[in-house]
């Protein structure tokens, strides 16, 4: 985790070489690190409150996040049974500070208790990223966990040119990236950290004989990961990711990383050279997203027959009303002779719909 974390050039405080609180662990998803970050940040605020009840605060705690983020920060919210607003964007699908600060205003004014920010780098949609500069220090304001959902783009990071992205990450409490998303590791492999081990291992800690052992017999203190997530057992996630950066290199994965960035920049321009077909939002990624000039029926309409010809797969995603269809290159086996095949492939099936 900490030759991840240098990778990305995170702060100091998220290493265990720091010496510090801070360190990493491999949850089993995305889903798992959110929900992680925002129980423990749920535990965290109620303590804070000592004349009242966990359900009296637990009644007022508000989280926020974008309306673009991904399902699982929202699912995140459900199950630790805490309000979320989704915040509205601006027009290049990212989340701002000023959005956030009147909300937190406007909330704190009715009374209820604002604790929880998760903050998109690379949203599922369209990649947007949000502004963690500006949203940062609104979090350091009013006391407000930020956990920084980069599983994504986040693992372009690597590269220095991308790195901005993250700009502001040192105002995170919790942040993660997913290997299995674009750094070419088998899913499933989340990467989480954490500024200090204790806001997460105090609400998450059990204690049972049978899980006593080591440290206790061996002398050696390790992270005792089965407080760091929900499930007990773990699989030896960080061998695949060892095995990986080992055959690769940093160098080799960002390379891989600027050579899928240039891939997806081939294929918008040949969706730019057909007048049929529209780009939905800046390509900043391995991800483009892309319609037909036309209705969302008829968009619907062509992805069922890219579907039905069984020849590739593509997910659309819907902002703003715009139904659209997205292209996304992440596998390292990917050369730009699939990119033309999958193209030939989308405009065979959009000759057929606007011809019949
Ligand atoms: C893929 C994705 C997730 C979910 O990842 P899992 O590991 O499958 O839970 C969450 N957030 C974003 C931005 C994603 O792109």
């Amino acid at each position: 985790m900490d030759w991840l974390a240098k990778m990305l050039q995170l702060p100091q405080q998220f290493l265990f070489s720091s010496g510090g609180k801070g360190g990493g662990c491999i949850q089993a998803s995305a889903d798992d690190a959110t929900f992680v970050a925002i129980i423990s940040a749920r535990a965290k605020v109620i303590k804070q409150f000592k004349d009242k009840t966990k359900g009296q605060v637990l009644d007022k705690l508000i989280a926020y996040t974008s309306e673009e983020a991904h399902s699982s920060v929202e699912k995140a919210a459900k199950l630790a049974l805490v309000e979320i607003r989704c915040l509205k964007t601006d027009d290049k699908f990212a989340l701002r500070g000023t959005t956030l600060a009147s909300a937190v205003r406007e909330d704190r004014k009715k009374g209820l208790i604002p604790f929880f920010v998760c903050a998109t780098v690379g949203t599922t949609s369209t990649c947007a990223i949000d502004n963690i500069s500006e949203i940062g220090p609104i979090c350091k304001e009013e006391d407000l966990w930020l956990h920084i959902d980069a599983v994504y783009a986040g693992c372009a990071c690597i590269c220095p040119e991308y790195r901005p992205w993250i700009n502001g990450v040192e105002y995170s409490t919790t942040f993660s990236i997913n290997p299995h998303k674009w750094l070419h590791i088998n899913p499933p492999c989340s990467a989480f950290w954490v500024k200090d081990q204790e806001l997460i291992t105090e609400p998450l800690s059990v204690d049972a004989m049978y899980l006593r052992v080591r440290s206790a017999n061996t002398g050696v203190t390790v992270p005792d990961f089965r407080n760091w997530h929900v499930q007990l057992t773990r699989p030896f996630g960080a061998l695949k990711m060892w095995f990986v950066f080992r055959m690769f290199g940093v160098h080799g994965l960002q390379e891989r990383i600027r050579k899928d960035m240039a891939m997806a920049k081939e294929f918008e321009a040949l969706v730019l050279a057909d007048p049929r077909f529209e780009i939905v939002a800046d390509v900043v990624s391995g991800l483009v997203c892309f319609r037909l000039k036309g209705d969302n029926a008829q968009n619907e309409k062509l992805l069922s027959m890219i579907d039905k010809s069984r020849r590739i797969c593509i997910t659309p995603s819907i902002s703003r009303g715009i139904f659209y269809l997205r292209f996304c290159i992440s596998v390292y086996t990917t050369e730009s002779r699939d990119v033309a095949f999958a193209w030939e492939v989308i405009q065979h099936e959009a000759d057929a719909l606007l011809s019949s």
